[in-house]
C-alpha cells in the first residue's frame, strides 16, 4: 500500500492521547484508576445538561442541525457577535484542521511555539506545510521570535491563550503588539480552550479585538470547563470572510445533535459551571502547596493543569504513577524531560496524587 499513500502523510506521527481509564484498568488489572492527563473536567455534567442530552436522544434517528442554529443564536446573544461569525467543530481540534485546510497550501509556512498543543503541528504536517517551531522562553511564548519567523509564505500562526502545556496567557498589549504590522493575509489563530478558567484582570478580550483584525480567529471549546470532552464540540469566532472559507472545508453534519443540545444547556447553567471552575482553582492551590512540600517545583498556571518539575526522569515517574493507577502526562515527548503535566482533579483525586507522588519519588 505504501506506494499509493499520500506522500505528505508518510512522516506524520499520530497524536498519542492520554490513556483512557478503562484501558489502564484492563491492562494493569487495577480496580480504581484516576486520570489527570487530558485536562478534562473531573466532574460529571450537571443534571440540567444530562436532561437536555436525554431529550435530544429522542431525535437521534434524524441528522443533526448542520448549522447549529440554537447554539449559534445563544452564543451570538451572549458574546455580542453576529451569528454568521461563528463556526462549529467536532471539538475545537476540528477548527484547527479547518483553518489549515482552508488557508494552507503545500510548502506554505505555519508558525507555532515549541512545545505547544500537538494538533497544530499534526494538522500542518498533513497539509504538507513547513512548520516553524519557535521555542518558548522561560515557559512563555516568544512573540518577538515568532514574528521574526514570518515570511511571505507564512499563512497561519497559532497562539494558545492560555497555552497548553505552559498555562500562560496573553494580555491585550501582547496580542496587539504581535498584530501590529503583520500582513492581513496571515491568519492568527488564537486558541482559547481554557478561556473559562482565566481570571487575570489583564487577560486580553480577544473578541473585542476581532472588530479590529479581520485576520484573526478565536476558538473555544465545551471540552474543558464545561466538561463535554466526550461529546466533541467547540466553536470559532472570526470575520464572516474567514468563517466562509472555513465552512467550505467542513463536512455538513460535523457536530452531532447531542453535543449541540448539551452545549446549549451548559451555557444556560452558568451558576453550576462557575462553581466547578472555582473548585478547580481552589484545588489548584492545594496541589501547588502539596507539590512544593515534596521539594518539587510547579509552573503556576491560569488553567486547570500544571507542569511539575519532578527533578528526575519524568518518563519513569509517569510509569510508576501509572502502575499505581494514576494517569498523568509525561512531558518528555515535548522535550521537557523532567516535567509531568497534571490536570486538576477532585479533592480526593488530588490527595491521592500527592501521596502517590511522594511514594514513587
Ligand atoms: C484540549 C485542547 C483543545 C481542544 O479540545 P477539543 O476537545 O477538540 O475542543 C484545543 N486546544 C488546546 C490547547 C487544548 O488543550
Amino acid at each position: 500500500m505504501k506506494r499509493s499513500v499520500n506522500k505528505t502523510i508518510l512522516n506524520v506521527k499520530p497524536y498519542v492521547p492520554g490513556k483512557p481509564i478503562e484501558e489502564v484498568k484492563r491492562e494493569l488489572g487495577l480496580r480504581k484508576v484516576i486520570k489527570l492527563a487530558s485536562n478534562e473536567n473531573p466532574y460529571t455534567p450537571s443534571a440540567k445538561v444530562l436532561k437536555a442530552i436525554e431529550k435530544a436522544a429522542l431525535d437521534l434517528n434524524r441528522y443533526p442541525d448542520g448549522d447549529c442554529y440554537y447554539l449559534r443564536q445563544e452564543l451570538s446573544k451572549r458574546l455580542g457577535v453576529g451569528p454568521r461569525q461563528f463556526i462549529f467543530g467536532n471539538g475545537s481540534d476540528e477548527l484547527i484542521v479547518f483553518a489549515i485546510r482552508a488557508f494552507v497550501d503545500k510548502e506554505d509556512e505555519v508558525i507555532i511555539a515549541k512545545p505547544s498543543f500537538l494538533i497544530y503541528e499534526i494538522a500542518s504536517q498533513i497539509a504538507g506545510a513547513k512548520i516553524k517551531a519557535v521555542p518558548l522562553k522561560g515557559f512563555r511564548y516568544d512573540l518577538d521570535g515568532m514574528k521574526a519567523a514570518v515570511t511571505d509564505r507564512t499563512k497561519v500562526v497559532f497562539l494558545g491563550n492560555p497555552d497548553n502545556p505552559s498555562g500562560q496567557y496573553f494580555t491585550r498589549a501582547d496580542i496587539e503588539g504581535f498584530m501590529k504590522g503583520l500582513s492581513k493575509d496571515i491568519l492568527v489563530f488564537i486558541d482559547e480552550a481554557y478561556f473559562e478558567y482565566v481570571d487575570a484582570k489583564d487577560y486580553v478580550d480577544s473578541i473585542a479585538l476581532l472588530k479590529k483584525y479581520s485576520n484573526m480567529i478565536v476558538t473555544r471549546t465545551f471540552s474543558k470547563m464545561y466538561g463535554l470532552a466526550g461529546l466533541r464540540i467547540g466553536y470559532g469566532i472570526a470575520s464572516e470572510e474567514v468563517v466562509d472559507y472555513m465552512n467550505r472545508v467542513r463536512e455538513p453534519f460535523n457536530v452531532n445533535s447531542l453535543a449541540q443540545a448539551a452545549a446549549l444547556a451548559c451555557l444556560k447553567d452558568q451558576a453550576h459551571y462557575r462553581k466547578v471552575a472555582r473548585d478547580v482553582k481552589k484545588q489548584r492551590d492545594v496541589i501547588y502547596q502539596g507539590v512544593r512540600k515534596l521539594g518539587l517545583e510547579v509552573q503556576e498556571s491560569c488553567t486547570n493543569f500544571i507542569l511539575i518539575d519532578v527533578k528526575t526522569n519524568a518518563s519513569s515517574v509517569t510509569k510508576k504513577l501509572l502502575q499505581k493507577g494514576i494517569i498523568v502526562r509525561d512531558m518528555s515527548f515535548w522535550g521537557l524531560d523532567r516535567y509531568i503535566r497534571v490536570s486538576i482533579g477532585t479533592e480526593k483525586e488530588n490527595r491521592q496524587l500527592l501521596s502517590t507522588l511522594e511514594e514513587v519519588l
